[in-house]
C-alpha cells in the first residue's frame, strides 16, 4: 500500500467498512479512472463507455492530453469524475422537469454540476449557478460560457444572501465543501489537510450552509444533498438534522444492483455511497430531501434596480445572431447585450436585485459607436445563429494556435468570421486587409500545449 492514509481516518474507515477495508485499500492504489460528460447540444464522435448513471457520462480507456483537444475549449464535454454524475438520478428520479424550474446550484466552482444541471433542465428552466470565493466564481463563469446555454445566471454570493429569496428554488443543489476524503487517491492535498478537527469544522459549516439557503426552498421543492467524502457527520447526519429542525422528508432513490452503489439508513434517512472499491469513480455521498411545507413567509423586497434593456435598432440587428429570437429577453449591461430565455423577464429583475450578478444569459455582442461587435460568448452559444456571420473551419494546428491566442492566417472575406474545429464555434476572428486580429479572451488561452 503505498498511500500512507492519516491514521484516525484509517482507523474509522476500516471500522465502518470492516472485511472490505482491504479491497477498498487496493483501490486507492489503482489508477483513478477518467471520465468526461457529453455536452448533448455540441455533437463529437460518441467515444468511450457509458457511465451507469449518467446519460451523457463516458469512461475513457486512458487520460489524454485534454489541453490539446479544441473540443474541450468548445464546450463538447467537460472533464468530470464519474461517481459525481450520479447527481442525475436524484434529478431524473425525484424532479418534474415537464415544467419550468427555477434552480440553485450553491457551491457551483469550478461548474461540473452546473453543466450538469443544464444538460438535464428544460430549455425553460432556469439555473443560478453560485460560487461565494469570488475567483473560483471567473473559472465557473468561463465552464457556463464554454458549455453554451442561455438560461443561467452565474452570482458570487455567501449562502446567507439566499435569504433574500424566499421560496423561491424548485430545486436546490448542495455540493458542499467537505473533508474530501473520497478524493484522496486524486488528490494528496486533500489527505494533508485532513484531520479530525477539520471533519467537525466542515461538519459545522455544511450545517450552517444549510440552514442559510433552507427558507429559499419552495414548498415541496427538493435538495440534493452531496460531499465527496465518507464521514456520517459531514453526510446523513446532516440530512436527518434538516428532517428534524425543519419540514422536510428524506427521498429515496431506485438503484439497479449492477451499480453497486451503498444505500446507508440511519434512522429515517438514505443516502447513497460510491465507494472507490465498489464502482469505477471516487468516492461520493449523495442524499435528497423534500421540503414540505414553509414556515418563512415568502416575501421578498421591492426590486431597486431598474432592468437595462437595449434600443428597438440594436435588438434587432442581434435578433440576426440567434436562433429563435422572437424566445429571447434582452438586456444591456454597459455596452454589452445578453440573451436569455423569454421566461427569464420575470425572474431577472429579482435576481439582479437580491444577488451578485458575476455572468447573466450569454453575452451577443458590444455595442460601439457605430457597429456591434460579436462576444466571444456568442462563438460558443448552442444558440447561436451561424449563417450570421462568414465561418471558416481551422484545422487541428491551427486551432491549437488559435487558442494560444496566436496569429493565424486564413482565406476568408473581411470581417468578423467564427472559427470553428469539428463544426463547433471556438471564437472570432477579425479578418482585415493582410492580417488578422486573433480575439480568443487572453485569460482564457492555453499556455503550455
Ligand atoms: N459543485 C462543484 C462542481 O461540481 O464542480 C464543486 C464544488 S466543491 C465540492 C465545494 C465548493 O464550495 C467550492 O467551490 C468552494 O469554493 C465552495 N465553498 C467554500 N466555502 C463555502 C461556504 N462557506 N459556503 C458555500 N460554498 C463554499
Amino acid at each position: 500500500m503505498s498511500l500512507q492514509l492519516p491514521a484516525d481516518f484509517a482507523a474509522s474507515i476500516k471500522k465502518s467498512l470492516g472485511t472490505a477495508y482491504p479491497a477498498f485499500l487496493d483501490a486507492l492504489d489503482e489508477e483513478p479512472p477518467v471520465s468526461i460528460r457529453l455536452n448533448p447540444h455540441k455533437k463529437i464522435p460518441d467515444t468511450g463507455t457509458a457511465v451507469p448513471w449518467c446519460s451523457t457520462g463516458r469512461y475513457l480507456p486512458s487520460r489524454p492530453v485534454f489541453t490539446t483537444d479544441p473540443f474541450l475549449h468548445a464546450g463538447a464535454y467537460y472533464v468530470q469524475e464519474a461517481s459525481s454524475m450520479f447527481l442525475e438520478q436524484a434529478i431524473v428520479q425525484h424532479v418534474d422537469r415537464s415544467r419550468p424550474l427555477r434552480v440553485l446550484d450553491v457551491s457551483a466552482a469550478p461548474g461540473g454540476k452546473s453543466t450538469h444541471l443544464l444538460s438535464l433542465i428544460s430549455a425553460d428552466s432556469i439555473l443560478v449557478a453560485n460560487e461565494v470565493i469570488r475567483s473560483r466564481a471567473s473559472i465557473l463563469s468561463e465552464n457556463i460560457q464554454k458549455w453554451g446555454y442561455p438560461n443561467v445566471v452565474v452570482t458570487s454570493n455567501d449562502p446567507q444572501d439566499f435569504g433574500r429569496l424566499a421560496g423561491f428554488f424548485d430545486v436546490i443543489v448542495l455540493d458542499a465543501p467537505c473533508s474530501g476524503e473520497g478524493l484522496f487517491r486524486k488528490d494528496k492535498d486533500a489527505m494533508q489537510e485532513w484531520s479530525p478537527r477539520h471533519v467537525q469544522l466542515c461538519a459545522q459549516r455544511q450545517e450552517r450552509i444549510l440552514h442559510d439557503v433552507w427558507p429559499s426552498l419552495k414548498e415541496n421543492g427538493v435538495l440534493i444533498y452531496s460531499t465527496c467524502t465518507y464521514e456520517e457527520a459531514e453526510n446523513l447526519d446532516q440530512l436527518i438534522r434538516v428532517t428534524k429542525v425543519y419540514d422536510a422528508e428524506c427521498l429515496q432513490l431506485e438503484i439497479p444492483d449492477p451499480w453497486n452503489i451503498a444505500v446507508l439508513k440511519k434512522e429515517d434517512a438514505s443516502g447513497y455511497q460510491l465507494y472507490p472499491h465498489l464502482v469505477k469513480g471516487e468516492g461520493f455521498f449523495l442524499g435528497a430531501l423534500r421540503k414540505k411545507s414553509t414556515q418563512d413567509n415568502a416575501r421578498r423586497g421591492g426590486y431597486k434596480k431598474q432592468v437595462q434593456t437595449p434600443s428597438s435598432t440594436v435588438i434587432s440587428q442581434v435578433s440576426a445572431w440567434v436562433d429563435d429570437p422572437a424566445k429571447c429577453f434582452w438586456i444591456q449591461h454597459g455596452e454589452t447585450v445578453h440573451m436569455m430565455p423569454e421566461g427569464m423577464r420575470v425572474d431577472w429583475p429579482i435576481l439582479q436585485s437580491s444577488l451578485n450578478v458575476v455572468y447573466a444569459g450569454t453575452a451577443v455582442g458590444t455595442v460601439t459607436r457605430n457597429k456591434i461587435i460579436p462576444e466571444h460568448s456568442l462563438a460558443l452559444s448552442i444558440r447561436l445563429q451561424k449563417e450570421s456571420h462568414p465561418t471558416h473551419e481551422l484545422s487541428i494546428d491551427d486551432a491549437l494556435q488559435y487558442l494560444r491566442k496566436n496569429p493565424i492566417a486564413v482565406e476568408a472575406p473581411e470581417g468578423m468570421t467564427l472559427v470553428t474545429y469539428g463544426g463547433l464555434g471556438l471564437g472570432w476572428l477579425n479578418v482585415l486587409k493582410n492580417r488578422s486580429n486573433n480575439l480568443y479572451p487572453v485569460n482564457w488561452r492555453i499556455r503550455n500545449l
